[in-house]
């Protein structure tokens, strides 16, 4: 299969520093030629290959603090999201289990797909392969909560954090509940 621009875009937030320059010089000559070398084609397959590796490190510090906030208001806090067209829950580790302060991304069924480490690092196992968007959502989630929430509520019309339908006007428009925004320290409601 060839990397297309589009895989390079998709891929370009998991990459390293490094790998995000060469990305950024190869979508600028693609934008003014319209095409690569094969020589370039490679280097696209190998950055585009590289971020499906376990070893691609994503920052999802973001994500562990959302789970700090939510963890004081609620027993056990959960996000419940689509992607890949499945159901995947994120939920924090208990402060008791062999990996406190981590963060656990499994399948409907169950499902263990990997773990966010308390320093933010996301560890994938084999199974999350069958999620090729999963770290795409992960970063996203860390990055803008309120806008990864508010996308999927209003996509699938239940809240992400609680998985209840959303029912008021309000709560469909934000794509999210105001106990659940005040649960995760979520803005809410018209400014
Ligand atoms: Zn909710």
């Amino acid at each position: 299969m060839t990397a297309t621009i589009q895989d390079l875009r998709n891929v370009y937030r998991s990459l390293d520093p490094a790998g995000q320059e060469k990305a950024r010089s190869l979508g600028d000559w693609f934008n003014r030629k319209g095409f690569w070398t094969e020589a370039q084609q490679r280097l696209v397959s190998s950055l585009v290959t590289r971020t499906r590796l376990p070893t691609a490190q994503l920052d999802l510090t973001g994500l562990n603090a959302l789970f700090d906030i939510a963890s004081r208001n609620l027993q056990r806090p959960f996000i419940v999201a689509q992607v890949d067209n499945q159901m995947v829950k994120i939920s924090r580790a208990s402060a008791t289990s062999r990996n406190p302060g981590a963060v656990y991304v499994k399948a409907k069924g169950g499902d263990y797909l990997g773990k966010i480490a308390a320093d933010g690092r996301w560890m994938p196992v084999a199974e999350a392969a069958a999620f090729p968007n999963l770290a795409k959502l992960l970063a996203d989630l860390a990055d803008d909560p309120a806008g990864v929430a508010r996308a999927q509520g209003q996509a699938f019309g239940h809240c992400c954090f609680c998985a209840k339908m959303l029912t008021d006007a309000r709560s469909v428009k934000m794509g999210y509940g105001p106990v659940c925004a005040d649960n995760f320290g979520l803005p809410w409601g018209e400014k």
